[in-house]
């Protein structure tokens, strides 16, 4: 049987550990892991006339209209060497940029990263991040060896604003209007992978890889 090119986007909510799952994946299937975050911050950085665009919206704390993160999205990918396959992570984030996406290449497979909203915030609010190397620690279950301290670089570990728990739940909250909807969307597509995220980094891992195996990607 021709195994299937992996054209995917992984989603999930903030603390399913999406980042992580969707680094790993690219490492072991060897496909570029796509940021939207990136492609956007790029287009900023270069100072382009669609980078100002969204540089406004950002500096405001502005979610950008989707025609704008759509044109920035297109641009950024034409430099990407589509045939080998990818993950796309932050993008699509909803339903009308998921059909936009479609038009112009069909994903093969979009895996949902399932969390109870309650399992999110703990992790979150549990979780310390090192400002120098980016390594995050979580106070319970992946606590630093000296407390506050960062065991790669020595940094001092710091809580971001945006993992209080105020925040998060506002967080979650515009996920489950604005990105769970894809769920549905892509369940009709036929290409939807949901597996449930509230385990082991590893053991979610291993269960992601048995999974697009079956399905016929190659692993
Ligand atoms: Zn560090």
């Amino acid at each position: 049987m021709a195994r299937k090119r992996l054209r995917a986007v992984i989603f999930g909510p903030q603390g399913s550990g999406k980042g992580t799952q969707g680094q790993l994946l690219a490492e072991r299937l060897d496909v570029p892991l796509i940021g939207a975050g990136d492609l956007c911050r790029a287009e900023i950085a270069e100072g382009t006339p669609l980078g100002r665009l969204m540089d406004e919206y950002v500096s405001h704390g502005m979610l950008a209209p989707d025609e704008l993160v759509h044109a920035i999205i297109l641009k950024r990918l034409a430099h990407v060497p589509m045939e080998k396959g990818f993950i796309l992570d932050g993008f699509p984030r909803n339903v009308e940029q998921a059909g936009f996406f479609d038009k112009f290449c069909k994903l093969t497979l979009a895996i949902h990263l399932k969390m109870p909203d309650a399992v999110a915030v703990e992790r979150l609010a549990h979780r310390r991040q090192c400002p120098k190397c980016k390594s995050v620690y979580h106070l319970k279950h992946l606590p630093p060896a000296i407390e506050g301290i960062c065991a790669l670089c020595k940094g001092e570990l710091v809580h971001r604003d945006d993992d209080v728990e105020e925040v998060i739940r506002k967080r979650l909250a515009v996920y489950h209007f604005m990105t769970e909807p894809m769920v549905v969307y892509y369940r009709a597509r036929g290409v939807l992978l949901s597996v449930n995220a509230d385990q082991p980094v590893r053991e979610l891992f291993d269960e992601l890889i048995k999974k697009m195996g079956k399905l016929g990607f190659s692993v």
